[in-house]
């Protein structure tokens, strides 16, 4: 459990870099990655001296977590192999920031996992027991690193001559203009912006997006090109019009929000113009980029009003379906399996639409919520397996106060056929004469009492037997049941029937599990 392990990482980008001597001093390579980990090991007096595993990935993005090293360390800590994770920066971990947040708030803290990044200065221990620090903390990094990563494509880009003072980002959304006073940001251009809070005002009212574009074109509103390129605007009448799909590129686009995505898509080569599409869970999003056109509120509200709209779900089938409720309103979540604008699988609050709470968990990843069932039920079978083997004890004790039981009914059996035996030679002395009527009674009353007493001896020790030995057999299956899912790779519906009563998620994102174990011999509610 005390083993360090450290992790290395090294991607194409980062070799690319040391060669083209912009990393001059080879920071990122591997050799100086492992240096730092063990300089930074060897002055902590805590670690020092302990066994250390290194884990190493040469040549992967970080974006991903199939990395063979990456898989090998996890493997490890799923075993429960590893006390303590260190690595250079964050970064090096994963690149993607909510893979990265459930390893540091879920994951890791669940396996009692210690977690270190050396330049970003972070130590798990630091935020042991206080939730609201490690988010506060948490999003100070993740924002120094998406900068990081912007800086560095902002660099190439223009190492590569392509960006000739543009809009790195590409055209400015609809509703901005790019400022003329601080290169590559953006302002509201309030022309423009005016439209689009139109737009999502009458998507707040309930109006689809055909419906919109109806209303925009009867008053007469300007469309993007018609505003930006009047001189492209004779030349077909179509262009001129708002269509449903111009009002739903509005509607869709969380730019409006104040975030900026960025990473939407790989270039083919360095300095290629087209790209490759990235799956909309894999964009890089920074909030509050730039001032933004709709408060979070409302941009839900939309978002839910619209997916009303198109509720024609598929009964694509979920393990946790039925045993996930909302730990803000308390009603069960809803499955969303991806269709249409749903680039993920989800859980959304049932109610929130409804009911408006604050403290509603409007929607949680089912990807990442099953890995941490899962790796929760791990652990809870973990403790529970120890616990059986605790339980060993348990069962001897119980075991040896069966056979105490049965010995001492077996002693009150024979003792009173003893008695009984006694009572007939009683019986036959006084009836041969041998004596008095006085005494008879006097002796036969004796044994009659201690038969009574040995009776129910013999009844209170066949009540207690029978507790026992329920109880054993109870403890029986427990740990079979224990032994025979001691470590699960996949939530399959049955090991969810099995284990799991109710689930919560919170806004937060933590997660709650009422397990089905019996507990202290009784079957839990
Ligand atoms: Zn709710």
């Amino acid at each position: 459990m005390d083993k360090l392990a450290i992790y290395l990482r090294l991607s194409l980008e980062d070799a690319q870099a040391i060669a083209d001597g912009f990393d001059k001093d080879e920071s990122n390579s591997i050799s100086s990655q492992r240096v730092l980990l063990h300089a930074y090991i060897r002055g902590n007096e805590e670690l020092r001296g302990k066994e250390v595993s290194e884990f190493c990935d040469d040549g992967y993005s970080g974006t991903s977590m199939e990395r063979p090293g990456m898989q090998r360390l996890l493997k490890e800590v799923k075993d429960n192999k590893i006390g303590c994770v260190i690595v250079k920066d964050l970064s090096r971990f994963s690149r993607d920031y909510i893979e990265l947040g459930t390893y540091m708030n879920q994951i890791f803290p669940f396996m009692g996992v210690r977690f270190i990044a050396v330049n970003d200065r972070y130590d798990s221990r630091d935020h042991a027991g206080s939730t609201t620090p490690i988010d506060t903390a948490f999003q100070t990094l993740l924002y120094d690193l998406y900068s990081k990563d912007i800086s560095v494509k902002v660099r190439t880009s223009v190492e590569n001559k392509c960006a000739n003072g543009e809009y790195v980002f590409g055209q400015v959304p609809f509703g901005y203009e790019k400022s003329s006073e601080i290169k590559n940001t953006v302002v509201v251009n309030e022309k423009e912006a005016e439209i689009v809070r139109y737009i999502f005002a009458l998507a707040l009212d309930g109006n689809g997006s055909t419906q919109i574009a109806r209303i925009l074109n009867e008053k007469g509103i300007p469309t993007k090109t018609q505003i930006r390129h009047p001189e492209r605007t004779g030349k077909s009448g179509r262009m001129q019009a708002w269509d449903n799909v111009s009002v739903r590129t509005v509607l869709n686009n969380r730019f409006y929000l104040g975030e900026m995505a960025y990473g939407k898509s790989k270039r083919k080569f360095v300095g290629s113009k087209g790209g490759i599409a990235v799956p909309m869970e894999d964009w890089k999003v920074i909030p509050d980029h730039h001032e933004p056109l709709i408060s979070p509120e409302d941009y839900e509200k939309v978002c839910l009003f619209r997916k009303g709209a198109n509720t024609a779900r598929k009964g694509e089938k979920n393990p946790l379906v039925g045993k996930l409720f909302c730990g803000g309103c308390g009603y069960s979540m809803t499955y969303k399996p991806i269709r249409g604008k749903n680039k993920y699988r989800r859980f959304e609050c049932r109610k929130h639409a409804v009911l408006q709470i604050p403290e509603c968990c409007t929607c949680f990843s089912s990807d990442l919520l099953e890995e941490t069932v899962l790796t929760m039920l791990n652990r809870e079978l973990m403790v529970r397996g120890n616990a059986a083997k605790e339980n060993q004890s348990l069962v001897s004790f119980q075991k040896s106060c069966i056979s105490r039981l049965e010995k001492r009914t077996t002693e009150c059996r024979g003792r009173k056929k003893q008695l009984q035996a006694e009572a007939d030679v009683l019986y036959e002395s006084y009836a041969l004469g041998i004596i008095q009527a006085v005494s008879y009674r006097q002796q036969a009353d004796r044994i009659k009492e201690q038969v009574a007493l040995l009776s129910a001896e013999e009844e209170k020790h066949g009540k207690e037997l029978e507790q026992f030995r329920e109880e054993y057999h109870r403890t029986e299956e427990d740990m079979k049941q224990v032994i025979q899912y001691s470590h699960l790779e996949v939530l399959t519906q049955e090991v969810v029937d099995i284990f799991i009563k109710e689930i919560y998620v919170y806004k937060d994102k933590r997660v709650e599990i009422q397990w089905n174990f019996r507990e202290n011999g009784k079957e839990t509610e």
